[in-house]
This record gives C-alpha cells, sequence and structure tokens, in this order.
C-alpha cells in the first residue's frame, strides 16, 4: 500500500547565536534524521519523554516550523521544502487539533464564524448559506446541537471545545488529522467520549491520525502503531500490540514500566532511568540513550550509531526479546 505520509531523514536543528556579533555557537537538535511512514485510515503514535521532538515533528509536517533537512511526502507529493504558497491547494488536506482547544479556538469569534470561515476561504462551499447547513452538519456529527452556531467557544466546557475544534477540522475532509496531545488536558470520561469520537469519524471519512501524546494508556487503546522517540530519534517503531506485549528497545521498557497499570494487580517493576535527560545541544555521541541505559557497554558510546539488522529505525545493540543478547555481551 503507498503511505499517506512518508517521512525521510527529517532534522531539526535550532541554532543558537551568542555575544555581540551573533557568533553561532551550536544548534538545539530538535529532531535527528527521522523516518516514519503513514498509511491510510492508520493511527500511528508518537511518544517519547517531554522534550524529546514530537510536538517538533507534527509542526514540521504541518510547515508551522520549517525543517532543516529531510523530507517530507504527503500523497505522493513533496511538501518539507516547497514555498507555502505552492501548498495551499494541500493545506485543507492536513488538519491539526491542539491540545488546548480554548487557545485554538478564536474567542472573539462565534463558532458559526469558525466553521464557515475555513469553508469559504478554500472553496468548498460557494455560499455562505451552503456553508452554514455544512456546519450545522458538522457541529451534529461531534455530538453538538445548532444552538452552539452563535455562542462563543467559552460558553463551552472544554470536553465541547475540544468537538469543537475536532469539528472545524474534518469539515474540510482532510485525510490526515494530526493530535497533537489532543486529549491529554481531559478528564478521564470525556477522553474516553472523545476518542470513541475520533474512532467513529476515522471510520466514516477513511481518516489517518498522526497522534502525538505521552499518555502510553492512550496509545494503546487508539493507536495502530507506535513510534518511540529519545531526543529527536526514533528508537524503537511497532505494531501496538506488540510492542507494549513486548518491547524489544531498553528505553522503550523503561517508558512502559513507568506508565500507570489498567488493573492495579498488574505486576511490572518499574525501571528507573539513572540521570536527567541530556541536553539536546549536545546529545551524548554514539546511542543517544547510553547515559541512562541500564544494559549500557563501551560500544554504545562509540560513534557512528549501532544499528542491527533489524528496522530502518533500531537504534539498539540488543533485541530484549532475544535476552540472552545481554548476558553475550
Ligand atoms: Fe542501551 Fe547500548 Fe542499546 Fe543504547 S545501544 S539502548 S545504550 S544497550
Amino acid at each position: 500500500m503507498t503511505p499517506l505520509l512518508k517521512i525521510n531523514q527529517l532534522k531539526k536543528y535550532y541554532p543558537i547565536y551568542k555575544g555581540v556579533f551573533k557568533r553561532k555557537t551550536g544548534d538545539v537538535q530538535a529532531l535527528r534524521e527521522v523516518d516514519l511512514t503513514l498509511y491510510p485510515q492508520e493511527t500511528v503514535a508518537i511518544v517519547g519523554e517531554s522534550g524529546c521532538g514530537k510536538s517538533t515533528l507534527a509542526q514540521c509536517v504541518i510547515r508551522l516550523i520549517e525543517p532543516t533537512s529531510g523530507s517530507v511526502t504527503f500523497l505522493g507529493r513533496e511538501i518539507a521544502h516547497e514555498p507555502k504558497e505552492a501548498l495551499l491547494p494541500l493545506r485543507r488536506e492536513i488538519q491539526m487539533v491542539f491540545q488546548d482547544p480554548f487557545s485554538s479556538l478564536n474567542p472573539r469569534k462565534r463558532i458559526k464564524d469558525i466553521l464557515v470561515e475555513p469553508l469559504l476561504y478554500h472553496k468548498v462551499c460557494q455560499t455562505e448559506e451552503e456553508a452554514l447547513k455544512l456546519a450545522k452538519e458538522t457541529l451534529a456529527e461531534v455530538g453538538l446541537n445548532e444552538g452552539a452556531l452563535n455562542r462563543f467557544p467559552h460558553q463551552f466546557s472544554g470536553g465541547q471545545q475540544q468537538r469543537i475544534a475536532i469539528g472545524r477540522a474534518i469539515i474540510l475532509k482532510p485525510k490526515l488529522i494530526i493530535l497533537d496531545e489532543a486529549v491529554s488536558s481531559l478528564d478521564v470520561s470525556v477522553q474516553a467520549q472523545i476518542l470513541n469520537l475520533l474512532a467513529s469519524l476515522q471510520e466514516r471519512y477513511r481518516l489517518s491520525y498522526l497522534f502525538i501524546t505521552h499518555d502510553l494508556q492512550v496509545v494503546e487503546q487508539f493507536a495502530d502503531r507506535v513510534f518511540v522517540l529519545y531526543l529527536g530519534k526514533v528508537m524503537e517503531s511497532g505494531p501496538t500490540k506488540e510492542l507494549f506485549s513486548k518491547p524489544r528497545h531498553p528505553y522503550t521498557e523503561a517508558l512502559l514500566s513507568a506508565a500507570p497499570k489498567e488493573y492495579p494487580t498488574e505486576k511490572r517493576e518499574r525501571i528507573l532511568l539513572k540521570g536527567d535527560l541530556p541536553s539536546p545541544i549536545d546529545p551524548p555521541p554514539g546511542c543517544p540513550f547510553h547515559t541512562r541505559c541500564p544494559y549500557a557497554q563501551e560500544i554504545c558510546k562509540e560513534p557512528p550509531p549501532h544499528k542491527s539488522d533489524g528496522p530502518q529505525d533500531w537504534f539498539c545493540i540488543l533485541d530484549l526479546t532475544k535476552k540472552k543478547d545481554i548476558s553475550n555481551l
């Protein structure tokens, strides 16, 4: 199957300038050679600690920020470095839903305008009347009635605001929606309702989701595949069930061990990582995880990074599903 979205060797560095002459002294290496594919009607989750590059990746895809290098192909077209004006026809195909629905909705606009304006701007509808009809239908699809049209965002609860933000995203009938921590600020019960809504919309409109989150419980329920990011690099990726039941990479193992358990009686030993997350200005050479990895060896410190014959983004000398590897070191 042809991927809907293909990311190749994507890099985002933020230069650091110092002194009177603003001399460049280094870079914050937010994303380092990331590869990722997303297929039609698939949900791919990007997980990792704060500062691992998850949101930077999403923003590079939607071109809210400019990638330093690498490629992003969407619907077979390279979009990472094209002028933004040339991408206008593609803009409606990729939409984004943010963590805080209130700050993502213009507080001075009525819901009617929030929904109608993109329809007229992208010429999905030719008249305001036609756009208003579609806005009413969309509100019904996200579980709100047409009485919402004349109200302002602050007149809704957080869950309702997120429904409006989802409505604004789906009204243009996109192929891809980037969900950037889209359910993280909601109560657990509201979170479940929003996830159910997203699942049913995905089925109805054959949507693909790029799901950025730090919540592994949600990922386990919702995503088809997972990419684990650490210091701007993919450490491991794979089908959700496989990755959760048998993590192959020490970082994935540690991340899963720290996640709240679905059943409190479930036994999973917590792996405490030593030290802090290294600075992305000066990431460790060799394996980026070697300063905190419980299995680290001398060889792990050596550049170039060690790759086994596993998947392309595999990044470890070990495979934890074959624990004997460890004793052989
Ligand atoms: Fe740990 Fe070495 Fe594997 Fe890195 S390469 S995750 S330091 S064992």
